[in-house]
């Protein structure tokens, strides 16, 4: 098994655990195969819609897996012909010896020049693809003060709707939940609340890349208006990481932020 975990394996069985396979549950045996030692196909219960289903499933995450690994590969190759003390000087990350270090979210992530990583962070690709693209391709615009909304970057308003669903929509929920949400965000990432912006009740700045400032308001509840959530960027986003970058950090936040309050709470 490549990437998927073993709860999309289990959406793909019948949920019965009629024990038929020898496993005591359908995710005891969804755990099997996630490590290796059952084959999906061993579940008799398993209908040829659902094997082919879970077959396609497999196929595209290990496509994308390769082309992930891929890119990654040839963006670090690019990595390994850059200038570093320039770059750093072009996209507010320091130089320590021959290491570029770029502050992410208050932590420091370094490269060295044969493009392996020097870091305590997760490498995961929502980081460091966006992470990647910013130290080869950022033009070092600076920062406008002036924020806009993730349709206004350019190519935003056709992806939109899915960053509001994953992104935007995930977090309020969060938020709406979790009374001590915001200070467990500025505390985890180094962010920082600020005055309230956009007449919102909560606004804090987080700081993803040197030159990509992200912002998060939030409205309470009102009267019988729902809460609402909408993330920022600067508006020099588009020039210094561009829309699917901007994507990219804006949902990985959310999803780890989901996945940590379901599991552990916060
Ligand atoms: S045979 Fe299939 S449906 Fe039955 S317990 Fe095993 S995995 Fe679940």
């Amino acid at each position: 098994m490549v990437g998927a975990n073993a709860m999309e394996i289990f959406l793909h069985l019948e949920k019965s655990n009629c024990r038929e396979c020898g496993e005591k549950t359908c995710l005891a045996f969804a755990g099997a195969v996630f490590r290796g030692t059952r084959r999906i196909g061993e579940c008799p219960r398993l209908n040829g819609a659902a094997l082919a289903k879970f077959a396609a499933d497999e196929e595209s995450l290990q496509d994308r897996t390769v082309e992930l690994a891929e890119y990654i590969a040839e963006m670090k190759r690019k990595l390994t012909r850059l200038d570093f003390a320039a770059t750093a000087g072009l996209i507010g990350a320091k130089m320590s010896g021959e290491t570029l270090q770029v502050p992410v979210l208050g932590k420091l992530f370094g490269v060295r020049g044969d493009g392996t990583f020097v870091t305590d962070l997760h490498l995961i690709p929502w980081v460091v693809v966006p992470l990647l693209e910013y130290i080869v391709n950022c033009p070092g615009t600076p920062v406008t003060g002036e924020w806009i909304s993730f349709r206004e970057i350019p190519g935003g308003r056709e992806k939109y709707a899915l960053f509001k669903k994953r992104g935007e929509d995930v977090l309020r929920e969060l938020a709406d939940r979790y009374t001590d949400f915001f200070d467990d965000i500025i505390h985890m990432f180094d962010g920082r609340a600020v005055d309230k912006q956009f007449e919102a009740d909560v606004s804090v700045v987080l700081l993803p890349l040197p030159l990509v400032p992200m912002m998060i308001c939030y409205w309470k509840p009102d009267e019988g208006m729902a809460s609402s959530l909408n993330i920022f960027f600067d508006k020099s986003a588009g020039a210094n990481i561009g829309v699917d970058s901007a994507f990219s950090l804006g949902t990985g936040i959310a999803q780890m932020l989901g996945k940590l309050a379901t599991h552990h709470g916060f």
